[in-house]
This record gives structure tokens, C-alpha cells and sequence, in this order.
């Protein structure tokens, strides 16, 4: 068994080998660990709840502020959906206006103006162009905003901003704005989820539709997105919720391992195949069904409302798929360890079809970090150049081999174990993270 002198050696993940994923083993050497000091020993007991088998960790509860986004389908009504239609064309024209200008300024004197300025810039531009002072303000300065994000996601190595083009991103953003009369408060975005009605600056309110089960949201509404996306309307509300946070006690942990075939291989050997495919014979027929109608035409029109559609289907049911599985993953475990993974080189190593921009994998990760905040749990991300592969989970041999990805199955030529390449680097980054986890705890001590 572990002596309590554990914690005077460096941490090293082969003393759990042994003990497989055991995690009252794991937990016991975490003790250990802990109370190497008589000091320590005495914060262990003032600062965490210790159960008899189980230790608990050092993370204090904590209260929080989260952001969190709810997707509404929304129904506006025939004035409020040419008000919606001009508000993106405008937030299109500024965007684009400024950027034209941006690039001249620059070929001009090596310098461009900021975001902040260019809004300082808006009312003189809207004095000229009439037609902007019919929609909402602050859209306008938001698509300004996007702007500078634009360029500053450049100098960080994105490509050059381009001009919108209509039909594209069709979307644009209003913020909450708060103000004070006589006492009352007053806000420029209002939820009703009773009545299932939005208030919005210049549209008023429209109907709204989700969220069934839930009469009221508390907090306090940020934002709102406006977005069409194949001919239908949906608002995204940004709303500011308290969340409090009890201490961390984690009693379970899992390693995953993240692919393109099997989208998630985890350390309890379980398998999820990404079973969510595009009908690639039916977009290329549907393509070339546009190209031969007319440019402008009402069939192109219809065409072009289908693909859109087929995405949208497409995008919808891997969402929901990734939704489950993140769901399961925090419901069923404490702390959750994935690669650090550098999803956009991936990107270009395999094929992911086109008008699918977002990659599972890093939707799998983008949805792991948020719910494990929300449900108080914790999302270790190793290293990514860590040798995941390679290394045999039994007896800590380095296969350099195995760095062929064809290789599914290897025998360790030391310990002859033969190895499911996933399943194998899955229980690798579980006993990574774990290390990690022990090491931050032993460094917050
Ligand atoms: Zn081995």
C-alpha cells in the first residue's frame, strides 16, 4: 500500500498503474499526499468536507457571475420582418463602408482609426445616409465592434477581414440598454416568458417560442442576436445569472479520447461513433441544380433555401448529439481530462465538409468548458504534444511505433499487453490529468 512518505517523491503517475481506476486508491494517495505536514493536516479539516473513504479538495465554494445564451425561434411580423431585413442590410453597409475606408486610411498614412472612433464617425455618416436612422442604433455600433474583432483576430493570425455579402451571416446584435425615469426602471430588452413574448429596440415586441418548461428567468439580459438563418428567425438572449458554486468533491474521474471517427473514446472503454453525416449525393445534385437556373431567379432562390436547409438540419442534429454526450460526461463524472487539442491544424489535415464550420471536436470541448463551470465540475485539458499513443497504460513503455495513426491495435514489447490505440491513450490522459489535478492541489496547499 502507499505510505504517507508518497508525497515526498515526485508525483508520478505509474504508483496508480497497479490500481487501475480505482479511484478509492487514487483518492487515498491524494490524502497522502495532503497531509504530509501536521499543517496541512489541520487545513484539511477546517477547509473541506472529508467523508470516511473519500477526500475532498481544497477549492472553496465560490459565487460566480455566468453568461448564458437562450435560443428563442421568433416569429416577427410582416413590418417587424422588413425592419429586421433593413437592420442587417444596414449593419452590412457600415461594416462594409468602414472597412473600405479602413483600407484606404491605410494605404494612405500606415495608420487606421479604431472601432471607437469610427462610431464617433456614425452620426455624421447617418446625417448622409437618411435611411440609417431607421434602425436600431445600436446594431449599427455592434457591427463596428465586429469590425475591430475582425482586425484584431488578424493580427493574431486569422485572415484579412472581408466584405459582407448579402445572404451570408445574415445576424446582427442589440444590447440592453438601462435607464431611469421618475424612480422606475426601464429596459430597452424585455423577456416575457409567460406570454412568450421579446420587447426589442425599434421592433417592439414579437412573439417568441422554446423554452416550455420554464416560466421566468432570473438575471439580467445583456444581449440579444437577431438571426435569419434558412428562412427562419431566431433571437438568442444573453442573459447574466448568479451561480453558486459548493466545494469541489470529486469522487470520479474519466480520460477522452477525441477523433474523427469515433468522435469520443473514454477511459471506461466506451465508444461514441459521430454517426451524424452529410448526404453528400444529394448536395452535389442539389448544387448542381443551382447552377443551372438563372441567376436572380425565384428556382435559384428555392435552391439555394434548400441547401441552406440541409445545413441547418445537419447542424441541428449534431448539436443535439453533442449535447447528449457532453450531458452524460458532466452528469456521470467530477473531473473530465481531454487533450489540449489544436483543432485547426486538424482542420486542414481532414475533411470536413464546407458550410459545417464548426468541428464536433472542438464543439465537444467548447460545450465541456461551459457545463463544467455551470454543474461545479472540472475540465483538465493536457498537454498537447503529451505522447498520449504511445505510452503503455501498464507498464509506462514508449511505443514510438505506434506514432503511425493506421496502427489500431500494438502489443508492448515490454509487458506484452496488447492495446486498442484510443482506449490506450484515453486511460493516458486520465492518469495525465489526475497528475495535474494532484500537483495544482498539492501547489494550492
Ligand atoms: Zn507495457
Amino acid at each position: 500500500m502507499f505510505s504517507t512518505e508518497i508525497g515526498e517523491k515526485p508525483i508520478d503517475s505509474t504508483n496508480f498503474k497497479n490500481y487501475s481506476c480505482d479511484l478509492f486508491t487514487i483518492f487515498l494517495c491524494t490524502r497522502n499526499l495532503l497531509c504530509k505536514t501536521q499543517k496541512v493536516y489541520k487545513k484539511l479539516f477546517t477547509r473541506t468536507i472529508v467523508c470516511d473513504i473519500l477526500i475532498a479538495t481544497l477549492i472553496e465554494g465560490e459565487n460566480m457571475q455566468i453568461l448564458k445564451g437562450y435560443v428563442f425561434r421568433f416569429y416577427p411580423n410582416e413590418k417587424q420582418e422588413q425592419l429586421i431585413n433593413k437592420t442587417i442590410g444596414c449593419c452590412r453597409f457600415v461594416y462594409n463602408y468602414f472597412l473600405d475606408d479602413k483600407i484606404k486610411e491605410y494605404k494612405e498614412t500606415g495608420k487606421s482609426k479604431s472601432a471607437y472612433d469610427q462610431i464617433k464617425l456614425l452620426p455624421s455618416l447617418s446625417k448622409e445616409k437618411e435611411w440609417l436612422k431607421e434602425v436600431d442604433s445600436c446594431a449599427l455600433r455592434n457591427s463596428l465592434f465586429n469590425l475591430g474583432d475582425a482586425f484584431k483576430n488578424f493580427y493574431n493570425g486569422s485572415g484579412y477581414p472581408k466584405f459582407k455579402a448579402k445572404g451570408v451571416h445574415e445576424r446582427y446584435k442589440t444590447n440592453n440598454i438601462k435607464s431611469s425615469y421618475k424612480g422606475k426602471e426601464y429596459n430597452s430588452i424585455k423577456l416575457d416568458l409567460k406570454n412568450k413574448i421579446i420587447t426589442l429596440p425599434k421592433l417592439k415586441e414579437v412573439k417568441i417560442r422554446g423554452y416550455r418548461n420554464k416560466e421566468v428567468i432570473s438575471g439580467n439580459i445583456k444581449s440579444a442576436i437577431i438571426k435569419k438563418e434558412a428562412g427562419k428567425y431566431y433571437v438568442s438572449v444573453l442573459i447574466e445569472e448568479p451561480l453558486i458554486r459548493p466545494a469541489f468533491t470529486p469522487k470520479s474521474i474519466i480520460g477522452i479520447d477525441l477523433g474523427i471517427k469515433d468522435l469520443i473514446v473514454t477511459s471506461y472503454n466506451e465508444k461514441i461513433e459521430n454517426t451524424i453525416k452529410l448526404n453528400t449525393k444529394r448536395l452535389i445534385g442539389l448544387q448542381r441544380g443551382i447552377s443551372r437556373c438563372k441567376p436572380g431567379s425565384k428556382n435559384r432562390y428555392k435552391m439555394r433555401l434548400k441547401i441552406q436547409r440541409m445545413y441547418q438540419k445537419i447542424r441541428n442534429a449534431r448539436k443535439h448529439m453533442i449535447h447528449d454526450i457532453t450531458n452524460k460526461l458532466i452528469k456521470e463524472n467530477d473531473i473530465i481530462v481531454t487533450e489540449n487539442l489544436d483543432v485547426k491544424s486538424m482542420q486542414k489535415n481532414h475533411y470536413i465538409a464546407k458550410g459545417l464550420n464548426e468541428n464536433p471536436i472542438s464543439e465537444v470541448i467548447r460545450m465541456l468548458k461551459y457545463k463544467a463551470t455551470w454543474n461545479n465540475k472540472k475540465l483538465i485539458q493536457i498537454d498537447r504534444y503529451y505522447p498520449s499513443s504511445q505510452i503503455c497504460n501498464v507498464c509506462n513503455y514508449q511505443n514510438k511505433e505506434v506514432k503511425d495513426l493506421s496502427i489500431r491495435k500494438w502489443e508492448c514489447p515490454v509487458c506484452h499487453t496488447i492495446h486498442d490505440r484510443d482506449y490506450n491513450a484515453s486511460v493516458n490522459i486520465m492518469f495525465e490529468g489526475l497528475k495535474i489535478y494532484m500537483k495544482n492541489i498539492e501547489q494550492s496547499v
